[in-house]
């Protein structure tokens, strides 16, 4: 079967390679599930993967196949698989365990383990390939309704997780009520975080870099959120005009604005942070200023990264409620779609210089 894969430290190594089919039998105790790829969705962490700045091939490999956002049918499953069925639409999870306490309990996004193993990402092949094989325990089940919108789960999941983690958090407060959140960047995790939490009742605004109006604030002012271009006012600005905010979600890869967000933040609100920044930018900030005004405030800033299984189940959950909220709401954000993996040079031109891009994806067979 063919893959695309790069040559991890080198850059701009994308390329095909021939690999032999997957088996379920490499999956033990009758638990493996055969997976036909048919879409894949790509971000910045590919980009990052492809420029040799992030991921490392499995042992035994000098390649890594990459994509960790996939959407695939059943074909085959074990002897012991009774959740799934051949024909079944699926999505797999990215991150695998290692051996803190916190992979042994089911929630490998918390790993203690210096090193992670991720599928797409890190030491795993992904799924940017015509077939996986995975066991039953990380593959998740796509209602049929959510077909045309599966690919976007994975990144769903981020957001997911996020979320969830904020109001574990403040169950610190015996009782919180947020009413007004904002989310910085309009991406596809900008715009997935706007989704859901409208989909909780919440006000929300949401800050973009392009003045209005565009796609990307159109599909925010939909959901009857508030857009912002940051070219007119910074959050903390905004924040100072308009009240602080009970809850940000930050998604904006550009992490100065991290400190802006620190500083918009109601008294007993959380700041959740989701952007990996591999770069090694610096600024100077009002230090005393926001250390006492979280003090005073029981004010928590919080980091969140990967999902595990239960942010997949209730991902799902929210895909299915938008769907019926929202029509094809959704499915605009599918704006970039590339017709098999040997097109795989376009998905990252258009990564890198498309128009008015929110979800790159590969439909694998040319045929979805
Ligand atoms: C993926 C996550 C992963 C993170 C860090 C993101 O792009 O969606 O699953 O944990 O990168 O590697
Ligand atoms: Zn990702």
């Amino acid at each position: 079967m063919r893959a695309v894969a790069v040559k991890p430290g080198i850059p701009n190594s994308a390329h095909l390679v021939e690999m032999p089919k997957p088996k379920i039998d490499e999956i033990a105790d009758g638990r493996g599930v055969l997976v036909k790829v048919l879409r894949v969705g790509v971000d910045g962490t590919d980009k990052e993967i492809n420029a040799a700045e992030y991921g490392a091939a499995p042992p035994g490999f000098d390649f890594l196949v990459i994509g960790h956002e996939g959407f695939g049918v059943v074909e085959e499953v074990g002897a012991n698989v009774h959740e799934l069925r051949p024909g079944d639409h699926v999505v797999a999870t990215v991150r695998r365990p290692g051996h803190s306490i916190y992979d042994l309990i089911g929630t490998n996004d918390m790993t203690t383990d210096d090193t992670y193993f991720e599928r797409g990402i890190n030491l795993r092949h992904g799924y940017l390939s015509e077939h996986y094989v995975e066991d039953a325990e990380y593959v998740v089940k796509i209602p049929r309704g959510l077909t045309d919108v599966g690919v976007l789960l994975e990144p769903m999941t981020v957001v997911q997780k996020g979320v969830t983690q904020a109001y574990e958090i403040q169950r610190r407060l015996r009782v919180w009520k947020p009413k007004r959140a904002a989310v910085l960047g309009a991406g596809t995790i900008g715009l997935l975080a706007t989704l859901v939490l409208r989909l909780r009742g919440i006000e929300v605004v949401t800050f973009g870099r392009n003045a209005r109006p565009h796609l990307n604030s159109d599909l925010i002012e939909e959901l009857g959120a508030k857009y912002v271009s940051t070219a007119d006012v910074a959050v903390r600005e905004y924040a100072e005009q308009n009240g602080a905010f009970d809850m940000i979600f930050e998604a904006t890869g550009f992490s100065p604005i991290v400190f802006d967000a620190m500083q918009a933040l109601a008294k007993n609100g959380v700041l959740v942070l989701s952007s990996v920044t591999g770069g090694d930018r610096k600024v100077e900030i009002p230090a005393d200023k926001i250390n006492l005004d979280f003090v005073l405030g029981n004010r928590v800033v919080v980091g969140t990264v990967n999902a595990n299984r239960e942010y997949f189940e209730s991902g799902v959950k929210d895909l299915s409620v938008a769907v019926l909220e929202y029509g094809d709401w959704l499915s605009r954000l599918l704006t970039h779609r590339v017709k098999g993996l040997e097109n795989y040079e376009k998905l990252f031109e258009y990564l890198t210089n498309g128009r008015d891009v929110i979800k790159v994806y590969c439909d694998v067979n040319g045929s979805m």
